[in-house]
């Protein structure tokens, strides 16, 4: 296959634009079954009010696009795809509980780690290359998704601690296993 090359620094911010688009569509797929499988309402309120960010910051990328005349599409963002099938796979197996809750906070707080880290770099590209109204744009949603991983991060100091106090038969399965993990470490 021909490889294709980047011959600047523009033609990379577009690509990382229509890598960025893809991930953001996948979320909005993702999120209205994080809501649904959630159990702590906070947390159920908080996906369903970041989907609602989420198609937003994708007409922001369309004004972007629409802007540099170029399409949007033609990427699809194999990271993004590999953190959401983690978290539906997580999701599936899981009853509802504190702990599946606190398993989908981390699940979302990747996401968003990976949005930063994307919209980070874009954004700076945006301000070498001068584009005024794209930065401006670019910011807005990074705001966002910081603001959502804090809220996460506020989520989870409940829920973790909720998470925490389960207990049930699983914790005498894990002193089975920490025996018998010290049995064998014995030998
Ligand atoms: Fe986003
Ligand atoms: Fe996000």
């Amino acid at each position: 296959m021909a490889k294709s090359t980047l011959k600047n620094l523009k033609q990379l911010y577009v690509h990382e634009l229509r890598d960025i688009y893809s991930a953001e569509k996948q979320i909005t797929q993702a999120l209205p079954k994080l809501a649904k499988a959630a159990q702590n309402q906070e947390l159920k309120e908080g996906f369903e009010a970041h989907l609602e960010e989420t198609k937003g910051q994708i007409q922001r990328l369309d004004q972007i696009f629409k802007r540099l005349g170029k399409s949007s599409t033609g990427e699809k963002c194999k990271g993004m795809q590999g953190l959401l099938e983690e978290g539906s796979d997580f999701i599936e197996e899981q009853e509802e509980s504190a702990v599946a809750d606190a398993g989908m906070i981390v699940a979302a707080q990747k996401v968003e780690h990976y949005e930063i880290a994307a919209y980070g770099s874009i954004s700076r590209y945006a301000e070498l290359l001068g584009f005024e109204e794209d930065l401006g744009l670019l910011q807005q949603t990074l705001d966002e998704e910081k603001e959502t991983d804090e809220k996460l991060t506020e989520l989870s100091d409940q829920i973790n601690g909720e998470a925490q106090a389960g207990h049930d038969s699983e914790s005498e399965e894990e002193a089975m296993e920490t025996g018998s993990s010290a049995k064998s470490k014995r030998k």
